[in-house]
């Protein structure tokens, strides 16, 4: 029988579920999906200062916008406590692990001696029981440490399912400390326990963590657990090539919510960032989940392309029904304290606007004056609502009164108004425009006539022409 695959997605809730962070839980669930597997969901909260419930639920609800739905979780590590320390006294007794009485003002005098020797600072093993080695007498009135037993000798490898061969020298760890003088386990002692409990089989996680794993993969050892793959996935980087920060978008993933780009749009983005099909560039989440496989993850860093996520956002949008548009934008329109009820229909203003649009605010943006009339600038008004244009527009209002509302009709409408004053089509259709909308530009003018309906189109040019 196959093994099963069982991912996790790790996030510390210090701070907001950011781009990287939202790209690593993609892959762990698309690779748990792909194999009919479990994904996992895990709050590492043991950094209490910096931990929140908000910040959790800023992750969950993150999660919950991107379409990751996890199989088993949330677990807090806050609540497993008792397992960890458990797990210590149990690595006692087998002496895999041992108390440390060495005080800091003792760690740190060796480390200055080390550091005059031209050596590189590191525990000296002094309370690590070996044959033949008497220890000293634990001080009294000192609560020890618990350090992992790390092997003095050969190397701890392992083949990185996106970087390949990685190994260490055990010569270079030191005996970890996992648990404080309070008895409270460390971070990567929780990391290895739960990894074991939860019986994972792959971990993907930044490359931050490389340094890491070389000594989770010794404490499984050491507790007889079976060690999971792991996959250090790369950094991801501005469009500058320095290390995204807030200004290239590394912010919470709501923001991006917020901005109004779509989750598919995002989903389909990160899934290419740093993993890649062929040439494949726009693909649903189920296509995604069918071809994620391991092999095509790049070890090389990716960069984060604003451009290119506003266009794959654009596609999105515009493979949205106009209704189903219609119906995302109105809760945003409705923000802005825009009435869209009484107003023009909102499913046919998006459909004349979708196309030139990336984002759900650009498309805000767009239609926004559809619902309430806007206040041009004056030297736009006197540019364009000149007294000429003025006459051509009320005459035109007086063939808009009683035309059919057919848009081969509002053409010839304007038209006729073109010829009875003499004017081109623009020196008509951009004052109408403005009278309108506040702006000189817009998709056709019939277009928009037919859309705006008689009714508003009237009540605007009665407005501009007073
Ligand atoms: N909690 C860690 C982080 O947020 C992840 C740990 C892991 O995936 O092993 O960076």
């Amino acid at each position: 029988m196959t093994q099963r695959i069982r991912t996790r997605f790790a996030p510390s809730p210090t701070g907001f579920l950011h781009i990287g962070g939202a790209r690593t839980a993609l892959f762990s669930w698309a690779f748990a999906r792909h194999h009919g597997g479990d994904f996992i969901l895990r709050i590492e909260d043991t950094d209490v200062a910096r931990s929140s419930a908000e910040k959790v639920q800023g992750i969950l609800d993150s999660m919950a916008w991107l379409g990751l739905e996890w199989d088993e979780g949330p677990f807090y590590q806050m609540q497993r406590m008792d397992r960890y320390r458990e797990v210590i006294a149990q690595m006692l007794r087998a002496g895999t692990a041992y108390y440390c009485y060495m005080q800091p003002e003792e760690l740190e005098e060796l480390r200055e001696a080390q550091r005059a020797r031209g050596e590189k600072p590191r525990y000296d093993g002094r309370w690590r029981s070996e044959p033949g080695k008497a220890l000293p007498q634990p001080p009294a009135g000192v609560s020890p440490v618990v350090r992992f037993r790390n092997p003095r000798d050969g190397k701890v490898a392992w083949n990185d399912t996106v970087k390949g061969l990685i190994e260490f020298d055990n010569a270079e760890l030191d005996d970890l400390i996992i648990a404080r003088p309070d008895g409270t386990p460390t971070y990567n002692f929780c990391v290895v326990v739960d990894d074991w409990d939860m019986r994972i089989t792959h971990v993907l996680r930044g490359d931050d963590h490389v340094n890491n794993t070389p000594r989770q993969i010794n404490i499984l050892r050491a507790l007889g657990a079976e060690v999971p793959q792991y996959g250090h996935l790369s950094m991801i980087l501005g469009p500058d090539g320095q290390k995204l920060s807030k200004r290239h978008g590394a912010v919470s993933v709501m923001q991006y919510d917020e901005e109004g780009y779509l989750p598919e749009a995002v989903v389909n983005y990160l899934g290419r960032l740093g993993w890649s099909h062929g040439d494949d560039e726009v693909f649903s989440r189920e296509q995604f989940v069918e071809w994620f496989d391991l092999d095509h993850i790049t070890p090389s860093a990716a960069q984060f392309d604003f451009d290119k996520l506003g266009w794959l956002n654009g596609l999105y949008i515009r493979k949205l029904a106009p209704e189903a548009l219609a119906e995302k934008l109105a809760p945003r329109l409705a923000a802005r304290g825009l009435e869209t009820a009484g107003g023009p229909a909102l499913e046919a203003v998006v459909a004349l606007y979708r196309e030139r649009v990336n984002t759900l605010v650009e498309l805000a943006d767009s239609v926004a004056a559809y619902y309430l009339a806007p206040t041009p600038p004056e030297d736009l008004l006197e540019q364009h609502l000149s007294d000429a244009a003025k006459s051509a527009l009320a005459s035109l209002r007086k063939r808009l009164a009683t035309c059919e509302w057919e848009q081969a009709n509002l053409n010839a409408a304007i038209k006729q108004t073109c010829s009875e004053f003499g004017l081109k089509m623009p020196q008509v259709a951009i004052p109408l425009r403005v009278a309108l909308l506040g702006v000189t530009q817009t998709p056709s003018i019939d277009a928009v006539l037919g859309v705006f309906g008689r009714e508003h189109v009237l009540a605007r040019l009665d407005v501009a022409l007073a």
